[in-house]
């Protein structure tokens, strides 16, 4: 039997944690809850989930600081409840690590759509070569790892996820929607700005320039590419 896969629910309306939940279990995933931040991350450090939900809001400290701490210990996919759609910069660039954004109010299937989107990603990795080399980038599929001049990078796994997609087809310039097809899948919608943030950090993680890219170049009018253009 496969193991199931385990999600945290972080949400301090109870009613609509259980609501999350109970969804989430009849598509047979494990799910686990907690209500306030301090809780959230002992059970992310203790379980050690495949996914976390997180609401922004919540009692102890907020999911921003949530999403930073669980950082230190897990590349687990965390999916942030917001608000509004307006806090995408705030919440996925402040929080450093959040994969995804859903607003609310929304509907527990858009939320289950994602999850599944997310959770299906590293399996589909297009992988026609396991290792590829951009100048003194080097990444691998198999191990899922980056490195530049042979120092190890720490990317979380959207980020090597979108350079990876990059880097399958190492000339062609990505639009943002393209992008967001290919890693967070066809059904997601909502700000593409979200891309916009993520090869922020991933630039920086990079120690790449925006102004003279080595790995990572801006394609103006489509959106991104890999090489320095
Ligand atoms: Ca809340």
């Amino acid at each position: 039997m496969v193991e199931k896969l385990t999600v945290l629910v972080v949400e301090d309306e109870i009613a609509l944690a259980g609501v999350v939940a109970g969804y989430l279990e009849r598509e047979g995933f494990q799910v686990v809850q907690a209500h306030d931040g301090p809780t959230a991350v002992e059970l992310a450090e203790s379980l050690r989930p495949d996914l976390i939900v997180l609401d922004v809001m919540l009692p102890g400290f907020d999911g921003v600081e949530v999403c930073r701490r669980v950082r230190h210990f897990t590349d687990a996919y965390v999916i942030m409840l917001t608000a509004r759609d307006e806090q995408v910069d705030k919440i996925v660039g402040l929080s450093v690590g959040a994969d995804d954004y859903v607003v609310k109010p929304f509907s527990p299937r858009e939320l289950i759509a994602r999850v599944q989107a997310m959770l299906r990603r590293p399996r589909s990795t297009p992988a026609s070569h396991a290792v590829t080399a951009l100048g003194d980038l080097v990444l691998d599929e198999e191990s899922r790892s980056v490195t530049v001049g042979g120092a190890p990078v720490e990317l979380t796994r959207t980020e090597f996820d979108l350079l990876a997609t990059m880097a399958a087809r190492p000339r062609l310039a990505f639009s943002r929607r393209q992008l967001i097809d290919e890693v967070w899948g066809s059904d997601w919608y909502g700000d593409e700005h979200l891309v916009d943030v993520h090869i922020g950090h991933l630039r920086r993680k990079l120690g790449d320039s925006v102004a003279d890219p080595r790995y990572v170049r801006t394609v103006r009018g489509v959106g991104y590419g890999l090489g320095s253009g």
